[in-house]
């Protein structure tokens, strides 16, 4: 077999893999899976089983991703004008593979029949699992709607794929056409440097003397956060709060104010086809908050313990500009400005002083020491393994039995042609059958500060904090013990509940003891000194009520919008913003505010009726790391247990009950409370 992608024995060829590989690879497995499906298709219903039936259909979703995998993963990280265009092209021809599976009717109404017969029983519960959850996105995929249903659902899908894009391309417009043009360098004084620096390359850019301040976000948090000039805050705030509105400087030139309600109208449409009383039902369909009145309770419980502390965060804010700058009335663009000189005042924490205890070497040393006190696995570094690049290692994750249980690659420094961000991504997924295990592989990716002649990589505790954050969905990912695909690792897991082993990991950088074993001083070898771990920890809470307040605006807005069903119209949307902000906000928001027109999260992404997911993962992660802090943040039992209910066990049950198999109960907000210093710390 001469095209390496299709050699998928052992891990991917990476030295191998070569563009013109890419179409005929994917050609072939995609023909060769359309044959297989009408084979399975042309199975009697009596004799269709997970053995002949299931299992075949899951070897094609597993061979399509174990060769799109690593074409999707060089995409990423080593991105050419040649395999862009290759990876679109063949992106296509795999959506639209997806899609006709997606909207089969025949493989439907089989697996249906097969779901409601005596044979789905005698399966075992991952193979359940599985089974419900295919029924489950067939019918949200709208297959169980009749004909004429059927055509309605796919036109407004499409009108939405539109819309969400017209939305996206509006913020974008407007966002690059207001630019402010200095002259006089004083106009920027209390910018950083490398601000002014960023700012000088986009007047150049535009053939212009001076500076080019714009409302890309890098420029427009530099400003609001440094910049002395008061005028200028105001200006740019308002130019970035008004944008694609008919609010501000480009008044209605790109206002979004119609997309909105056309996109709210047409998803209630859509999830009415499907039976749904509104958008908030169908989205919670898939997650693993049982109802929109949970969603909305959670929300209020938060928001009802951190509005007093809030509070209390905006007069002490206020006591100091008055205090150490005689500016008393502050406006919403004096917020940063002031909150940044408060926080240099009480934490004086130099960056370059904490980057020095955190070589990359130590940080990893410490992380795999972690990962051995909690779960008793070894991780060893293999040489020789095929990869994209020098930089990139290999390493094996180890059982006490000496067993491989999982392997990754590990990315971590910036390059050219590597997409920005961090990421876990899955090279090959669990599944064992016939006595044979396919161990799970994983890219971990991150993109931090190479190291610089003989000076090794430094990182900064935020740059820890993301290792760790990748690295726990790393441990998601393979630590499964899963036999199936559909549920192992992080597949089938609820969209809310994913994030939980990722932000769990994050916890151990905020400790003594774990921050003795990832850092030391890369010329003095001495570990972090207490008194700079206990500023960090301090530090760490700065305005954290005011922090999330601002999150809790964003989803009970998101939340309440989707909850309703039958009033669509710029007023409405407005007056739902409003509602929740007298009811949630600490700072008040001018009446030119248009913050909806660019909140792409909700409208053009895929956030709709989900944003509340982000603090949801939260209190999952706090209260489960809050067990540690109860039993030792080492304790091996706790970790044991850790890893058997939850890292084990991917999607075969609902991520509540994992979570009460761990905790011994359903969730609390109360960690996640004392976490931010909004309760105490008892
Ligand atoms: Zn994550």
């Amino acid at each position: 077999m001469s095209n390496p992608l299709l050699n998928i024995e052992n891990l991917p060829l990476f030295q191998q893999i070569k563009v013109e590989h890419i179409g005929p690879a994917i050609d072939i497995v995609l023909a060769d899976n359309r044959q297989v499906l009408s084979e399975l298709i042309a199975i009697s219903q009596d004799s269709l089983g997970w053995e002949n039936f299931f299992n075949p259909l899951e070897d094609m979703s597993d061979r399509l991703q174990r060769v799109w995998s690593p074409i999707s993963h060089l995409h990423g990280v080593k991105d050419s004008d040649e395999l862009r265009q290759a990876y679109t092209e063949n992106l296509e021809k795999i959506t639209l593979y997806q899609t006709e599976l997606d909207q089969n009717q025949d493989l439907f109404s089989k697996i249906q029949k097969f779901a409601n017969s005596k044979a789905m029983a005698n399966l075992n519960a991952a193979q359940q699992k599985i089974i419900t959850n295919m029924i489950r996105d067939f019918r949200l995929a709208g297959v169980a709607l009749d004909s004429k249903a059927k055509q309605c659902f796919k036109d407004i899908k499409q009108q939405l794929a539109k819309l969400k894009s017209s939305y996206e391309q509006n913020l974008l417009d407007a966002t690059q056409a207001w630019t402010y043009h200095c002259t006089e360098q004083s106009e920027l004084a209390g910018l950083p440097e490398t601000a002014i620096a960023m700012m000088a390359e986009q007047a150049k850019q535009k053939e212009l003397d001076g500076w080019v301040i714009s409302l890309d976000f890098p420029s427009f948090y530099a400003v609001m956060t440094f910049a002395d000039n008061r005028e200028l805050r105001r200006q740019v705030y308002t130019a970035y709060v008004t944008r694609a509105s008919e609010q501000g400087p480009d008044a209605g030139k790109w206002d979004n104010s119609a997309n909105m309600v056309e996109i709210l109208k047409l998803r209630q449409e859509l999830v009415a086809l499907l039976g749904f009383k509104n958008y908030a039902e169908y989205s919670l369909e898939t997650k693993m908050a049982e109802s929109p009145t949970k969603v909305m309770d959670f929300l209020q419980q938060l928001v009802d313990y951190s509005k007093p502390i809030g509070e209390r965060e905006v007069k002490d804010l206020n006591d100091f500009a008055k205090q150490y700058f005689q500016q008393t009335n502050l406006e919403i663009w004096d917020y940063s400005y002031y909150s940044e000189k408060m926080r240099q005042q009480q934490y004086d924490i130099s960056q370059q002083e904490v980057k020095e205890y955190f070589p990359a070497e130590q940080v990893l040393n410490g992380l795999f020491e972690i990962v051995k006190r909690l779960y008793n696995l070894s991780v060893r570094q293999v040489q020789g393994v095929e990869t994209w690049h020098p930089d990139v290692r290999f390493y094996e994750i180890f059982d006490n039995h000496d067993l491989v249980r999982g392997q990754f690659y590990l990315d971590l420094y910036a390059r050219t042609n590597k997409r920005g961000g961090a990421w876990m991504d899955e090279c090959i997924i669990r599944r064992a059958g016939k006595g044979i295990v396919q161990i799970p592989v994983a890219y971990l990716t991150c993109n931090l500060t190479p190291p610089v002649d003989d000076i090794p990589a430094l990182f900064s505790h935020d740059e820890v904090i993301t290792v760790f954050h990748e690295f726990g969905h790393g441990l998601h990912h393979m630590l499964t013990l899963v036999d199936y695909a559909g549920v192992s690792g992080i597949n089938g897991v609820s969209w809310d509940a994913v994030e939980l082993p990722s932000q769990f990991f994050e916890n151990w950088c905020w400790e003594i003891e774990p921050l003795n074993l990832l850092s030391r001083h890369y010329k003095t070898g001495q570990s972090m000194p207490e008194s700079l771990i206990n500023k960090l920890r301090k530090a760490r809470n700065f305005q954290s009520a005011m922090q999330m307040l601002r999150q809790l605006e964003f989803a009970l807005f998101d939340f309440r919008l989707h909850s309703n069903s039958d009033m669509f119209s710029q007023e409405f949307i407005q007056q739902t913003l409003d509602a929740v902000r007298s009811q949630v906000a600490v700072v008040n928001t001018p009446d030119f505010n248009r913050f909806q027109h660019g909140f792409a999260h909700i409208f053009a992404g895929g956030y709709a009726a989900g944003y509340y997911s982000y603090k949801w993962a939260e209190v999952l992660s706090a209260d489960a790391f809050d067990k540690f802090l109860e039993e030792g943040i080492f304790n091996a039992k706790t970790g044991e247990l850790f890893l058997t209910s939850i890292l084990q066990q991917g999607g075969v049950k609902e991520p509540l009950e994992m979570f009460k198999e761990f905790r011994g109960r359903g969730p609390e907000i109360q960690a996640l409370l004392k976490q931010s210093g909004i309760l105490p710390a008892v």
